[in-house]
């Protein structure tokens, strides 16, 4: 396929501004209006991103505002939104309506792996798509993916009709054995796919990190410590985009600076992330990326990610704040411990981490008590 754009930073519209506990909607214009003033043009929704929301703000703020040759538009098949082949052609139609377009640039198979593989293949969702492209109202179809290597590979020789992946990717889950960032990455370019990257500060982990690894890249002096995990994954020559979930115009000013003339990572920025991954590795940190996914599964209403933030922070910080808060994070009524878990695994066939939330689960019970 053709360059996606002269731009390696994309828009990822699933961590919008809030206000009132809704997308702030001027707010969202005003990064809209700055991303697309400075030269950049790639926006990336789903159906599901903000409680259903992000496609309507796509609307307000953007598609309803410019022109259509001002931006390339991305969005995705999910498979909670279909149960069988035909109800694929209505979704997708309500997906334009409500984005405002005629067409997608590029449309995604959302979140292939092997638990919904099958639900894609029996309902026929990429024939279906393909169909929808040769009608134009897609302009390319890909996947997003999360699973290993291996089962990226049989997707691809599967469905050559592929044109582009979407994978996970950062500097901590490059070699990471359940994400297999780079293994995946180098599937891509062995079938000559282009990868889109997602999740390169792995939620806000990279963005935010705690003082003493966030001195080693400060001390170099050359930009945030976010821009040198965007900058990180830019840096390989088959990544074509970098999607940044941008929440406030201060992260997207800083983001298109350093990412307006994208300049890869030098040897000394390299040596100084191994340093901070060296870090990362000794802490045995859980890896979650805050998505949110599991919180829904939850009929114990234990808010997985939350808990899993704040045992994290007990490893990094070893002060009282992480137990302080523990009691803030669960419901009144008794449930949300970590200990009210009830081993079900509903949380964990929904993560797209494969983390073993149930084990962390119990670990967390211990460290805190209940
Ligand atoms: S395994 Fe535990 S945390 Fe996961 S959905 Fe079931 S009760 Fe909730
Ligand atoms: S689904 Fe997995 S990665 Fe997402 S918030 Fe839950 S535990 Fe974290």
């Amino acid at each position: 396929m053709e360059n996606l754009s002269n731009k390696k930073l994309g828009f990822g519209l699933m961590r919008l501004p809030l206000k009132d506990n809704k997308i702030d909607i001027e707010q969202t214009k005003k990064m809209v209006d700055y991303f697309i003033d400075h030269g950049f043009n790639y926006f990336d929704t789903a159906y599901g991103y903000l409680n259903t929301k992000s496609e309507l703000a796509v609307k307000e703020c953007l598609t309803y505002r410019y022109p259509r040759d001002k931006y390339i538009l991305t969005d995705k098949l999910t498979s909670t939104y279909f149960s069988s082949q035909e109800e694929i052609i209505p979704f997708f139609m309500n997906q334009l309506k409500r984005t405002g377009v005629d067409y997608f640039d590029i449309y995604l198979m959302h979140a292939q792996s092997q638990n919904n593989y099958s639900h894609f293949t029996k309902n026929k969702a990429y024939e279906t798509c393909l169909e929808l492209k040769k009608q134009g109202k897609i302009k390319h179809l890909g996947i997003s993916f999360h699973d290993t290597s291996e089962f990226l590979e049989k997707i691809l020789i599967e469905h050559p009709e592929i044109e582009i992946v979407q994978l996970q990717f950062n500097y901590l889950d490059i070699d990471n054995p359940v994400v297999q960032s780079k293994a995946c990455y180098d599937v891509c370019k062995k079938y000559s796919k282009p990868v889109i990257v997602m999740e390169p500060v792995k939620g806000e982990i990279l963005a935010n990190l705690d003082p003493d690894k966030a001195k080693i890249l400060n001390d170099l002096d050359n930009g945030s410590v976010a821009s040198y995990a965007i900058r990180f994954a830019a840096s390989f020559d088959n990544v074509k985009m970098v999607l940044s979930g941008m929440s406030n115009l201060e992260q997207l000013i800083d983001n298109a600076s350093y990412m307006d003339n994208f300049i890869p990572l030098n040897e000394i920025e390299l040596e100084a992330i191994n340093k901070v991954v060296q870090m990362f590795k000794n802490q045995h940190l859980i890896a979650c990326t805050n998505c949110k996914y599991c919180i829904s599964e939850c009929v114990q209403e234990i808010n997985i990610p939350s808990l899993f933030a704040l045992y994290n922070q007990s490893l990094i910080r070893r002060d009282w704040n992480p137990y302080f808060l523990y009691n803030s994070v669960v419901t009144k009524n008794g449930k949300g411990y970590a200990s009210s878990c009830l081993k079900c695994g509903r949380c964990e066939k929904v993560c797209p981490q494969h983390l073993k939330i149930r084990d962390y689960l119990k670990d967390i019970s211990k460290a805190f008590g209940k």
